[in-house]
Parts: C-alpha cells; sequence; structure tokens
C-alpha cells in the first residue's frame, strides 16, 4: 500500500468503518464534486463538514467581503478576515482541511448569463444564497441542466431544507413549485429578521448531511420539504408534489 493511499484510510477511519460508508462510499465522497453558491452561515457550514468528510472538489462562489456583523454564524472566518473575499478565505480554510482538494473559488454574484461556467458536468449544487431571486434562478438552472440541489433557508430559530431533482421524475417538485410567488426579501433577509449563530450552522450540516446520503445512495427522496424549529427540536416533513402550473419543471 503506498502511503497516499494509506493516509486516505487513515485519515477516513472512522467514516470507512460504517456499514453505510465503507471503502466503496468514501471514494464516491471523495470523487464527488460541489458547487457551493453563497459563502455565508450555510455555505461556510455546509464547506466545512463536506470537507472534513473527505469531498475533494469544490467550487465556491460569493461576491461578497468578511464584515464583522458575518463573524456570529460564517464559521472558518475570523476577525482577521474582515475585509477580504469570503471565498478566497473559504477556499484557504478548507485547503487547510484537506490539502489534497481541489477548489475552483469566483468573486461574483451569481446572474442567468454566469451560472453555467460555476457548475461542472457532475455537480452537486448547494445553494446557500440569502435571497429568493438567487434561489429560482439557481432552481431553473438545476432543472434544466439535470442537476440534484440541495436548498436550505433559515429564518430565527427556523430551518427549511430541501434536496430536490424536479427533472428526474414527473412527480418531483421543484423550489418553484414549492414557492410559486416572488418573496419580499427585505422583509425575509438575516438582516432584518436576525439569526442566531447555530441555527445557520446547523442548517448547513442538514446540507451537508443531506449531500452524503444522496452521495452515498442512503436517501433519494425527492419530494421531502423538511422543516426544523430549533427552539422545541420539532423536526417536520411535508410531502411536496410537482405542481401542475409551475412554469419552471412543468412546461
Ligand atoms: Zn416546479
Amino acid at each position: 500500500m503506498n502511503k497516499s493511499n494509506k493516509k486516505f484510510l487513515e485519515k477516513y477511519s472512522r467514516q470507512i468503518i460504517m456499514d453505510q460508508v465503507g471503502i466503496e462510499g468514501q471514494k464516491k465522497i471523495s470523487k464527488s464534486s460541489i458547487s457551493i453558491i453563497g459563502c455565508g452561515g450555510l455555505g461556510t457550514s455546509a464547506a466545512q463538514y463536506l470537507s472534513m468528510s473527505g469531498i475533494n472538489n469544490f467550487t465556491l462562489i460569493d461576491n461578497d467581503y468578511v464584515d464583522i456583523t458575518n463573524l456570529n454564524r460564517q464559521t472558518l472566518f475570523t476577525e482577521n478576515d474582515i475585509g477580504k473575499k469570503k471565498s478566497k478565505i473559504l477556499s484557504r480554510r478548507i485547503m487547510e482541511i484537506n490539502k489534497s482538494v481541489n477548489i475552483n473559488s469566483y468573486e461574483e454574484k451569481v446572474t442567468s448569463s454566469n451560472i453555467q461556467k460555476f457548475i461542472n458536468k457532475n455537480s452537486i449544487v448547494l445553494d446557500c444564497t440569502d435571497n429568493f431571486e438567487s434561489r429560482l434562478l439557481i432552481n431553473k438552472y438545476c432543472h434544466y441542466n439535470q442537476k440534484i440541489l440541495i436548498s436550505a433557508a433559515i429564518q430565527n430559530f427556523d430551518i427549511q431544507a430541501f434536496i430536490l431533482a424536479s427533472w428526474l421524475h414527473k412527480k418531483n417538485p421543484c423550489y418553484k413549485c414549492i414557492f410559486p410567488e416572488l418573496i419580499n426579501d427585505n422583509e425575509a433577509s438575516c438582516d432584518e429578521m436576525g439569526i442566531i449563530a447555530s441555527v445557520a450552522g446547523l442548517a448547513g450540516i442538514i446540507q451537508a448531511n443531506l449531500t452524503l446520503n444522496f452521495i452515498l445512495g442512503l436517501r433519494e427522496n425527492f419530494r421531502e420539504f423538511i422543516l426544523v424549529d430549533c427552539i422545541n427540536f420539532d423536526i417536520k416533513k411535508i410531502l411536496v408534489s410537482k405542481n401542475k402550473v409551475c412554469k419552471v419543471c412543468n412546461s
């Protein structure tokens, strides 16, 4: 056994030992490609856990700079990073976790004209943005380009999460099936509504967990709307169907 194989087996031994993972599962994790759109509270948390789990290929997209108000929830950023580009700092931190990782980072806001360059043909897409307009754009791209979309949103102590594949089956919904009307972001953003550190972190971890479940073939339910109340710890799963008049996935 060569040195790098030995290191791989040792580093991920606590995962490989599990029946649901094994060496084959760990290889699948390593080979997967993840595009994380938005390197804020959700994106940093999801990136941290996916990187620790052994994902070797990341694309990170965010046009924002680290601000002091981000530090209560955006894991992997410190006071020394204030004023620096989020996607660059996050890349550096992921490389500290896993030296063999491949990362492309972009300091851009996702738009309909640039989205295709952020998502390679094998990517799983994590929507970690904080606004409705970007979520709809990412949803549309993922539907038409047959990408697995893992999305989450937070508000106060509540988390919403989904894994969507509206193109895969005629009954699977897309994000717009669930939210057909545009929500006013000024009313719904973290800045306006507030967010506590641990809830943002947990939402990103849920996205990372859904991603790993998918890669390992443990869970292939693309019709659930997961709601977590982080005060009482009630977890609800609502079965969602395709909206027959959805303009994205039913056209
Ligand atoms: Zn739809």
